[in-house]
């Protein structure tokens, strides 16, 4: 199979579908890879290391003439015109957003959307929303830490000491918890709140505190069990206790990730403008779930906002800010999705019964397959 690797054009965007370790790979099974010019660039991969993994180099992705193209981000509308109708599409092709799904099935590609893989133990090797989750909670305490204008540590010099700064993590997903560990090897005291009770022992054994808000009601336990794992809206009896427990640390914490979301819905609003002004000066604040309108009222999609003292940076793409690690990681999500969809013959096997393959394809013959909310 033909497969395409264009370069990534959104602005902001610093990763690639693919690394000369995945193209190698795909070359030995048979495969052919065509790479647009400069599409590793940005992740130090320079066009040459692209030639010597076995990739040819093509000056623009309308050269492809590719089977199959895998992209990171959904195409831009200036990209769907490289797309023809019959390629195979791979990516986080935003699964919840139906108009930008309509334009990819119009361009007749048949698009896989690799976020709304189910999150099952086989799905671990190819799961894209984990392996980018986990450098975007890295990367948000490295931003906190760059933005906070004291020590994360403990430290006791002969010039005096300082204490460690006070983290509270909101959301403790795959990117709260690497936070969590993040904040801890920088020696910060961490504190996180999720809704979802499983959460408490695996927050515990990162060495952080629990922020418990307890069930009250059947309808509180029902909602917090989940979907899939999934966090569900709260009822509003429990999100205002957990408000207030929140609160009350969010006034003594120097630094608050935040990284709540609930999958195809607003992300929860969780720190109010009046919970940032209790906060001290030079306290930092990082929103994580910006981009789904953020859990921070007063954040702004990547600005450093500084109110009443305090710092919010509201950081839409962090992956994109570790690209050689993150493109890596990505790369072999795609090259284990591959394994789902090529035959021994090299050519695209689409098999409804296997249940990831189900679950991301979203566009085929010029239609889209999955009804979105
Ligand atoms: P996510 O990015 O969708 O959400 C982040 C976190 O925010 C979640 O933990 C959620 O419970 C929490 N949240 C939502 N509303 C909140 C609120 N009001 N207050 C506080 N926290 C709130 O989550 P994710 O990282 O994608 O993980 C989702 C689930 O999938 C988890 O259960 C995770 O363990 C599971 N998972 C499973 C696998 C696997 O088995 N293959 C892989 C990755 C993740």
């Amino acid at each position: 199979m033909r497969i395409g690797i264009p370069k990534e054009r959104r602005p902001g965007e610093t990763r690639v579908a693919a690394t000369p370790e995945t193209v190698r790979k795909l070359v030995k099974a048979g495969h052919e890879v065509v790479v647009e010019r400069e599409a590793g660039v940005a992740s130090d991969i320079p066009d040459t290391a692209w030639e010597e993994a076995g990739a040819q180099l093509v000056d623009t992705a309308g050269a492809f003439g590719a089977e199959l193209v895998a992209k990171v981000r959904s195409p831009m509308e200036e990209e769907l015109k490289h797309l023809k109708a019959g390629t195979a599409l791979l990516g986080m092709l935003n699964p919840f957003h139906a108009e930008g799904l309509e334009k990819l099935a119009a361009t007749g590609v048949t698009g896989f959307a690799l976020e709304a893989a189910p999150r099952t133990t086989r799905a671990q090797s190819l799961d894209v929303l984990s392996s980018q989750a986990n450098i975007a909670g890295y990367k948000a305490v490295l931003v906190a830490a760059n933005l906070y204008q004291r020590f994360f540590p403990m430290m006791m010099t002969a010039a005096g000491t300082a204490k460690a700064a006070r983290v509270v993590i909101l959301g403790a997903g795959v990117a709260g918890l690497q936070a969590i560990a993040t904040a801890k090897r920088l020696g910060a005291v961490i504190e996180a709140s999720d809704v979802r009770p499983a959460v408490k022992e695996q927050i515990e054994s990162l060495g952080a505190k629990f922020i418990d808000v307890p069930y009250e009601t059947d309808e509180e336990r029902e909602a917090a069990a989940g979907v899939g794992g999934y966090a569900r809206p709260m009822p509003a009896s429990w999100l205002q206790r957990q408000a207030a427990a929140v609160a009350e640390r969010i006034r003594q914490a120097d630094v608050v990730i935040t990284t709540a979301l609930i999958p195809g819905r607003k992300a929860p609003v969780l720190v109010t403008r009046a919970m940032v002004e209790s906060m001290k000066p030079g306290s930092v604040i990082v929103d994580m779930a910006v981009e789904q309108g953020g859990n921070c009222e007063l954040s702004q999609a990547d600005k450093v906002v500084r109110h009443h003292g305090v710092s919010i940076a509201g950081v839409g793409n962090l992956p994109a800010l570790v690209p050689a690690d993150a493109s890596a990681f990505y790369a072999r999500n795609i090259l284990d999705f591959l394994k789902l969809i090529v035959d021994d013959e090299k050519k695209l096997k689409i098999n409804l019964e296997d249940d990831i393959v189900k679950a991301c394809l979203v566009t085929q013959d010029g239609k889209v397959l999955r009804e979105q909310k």
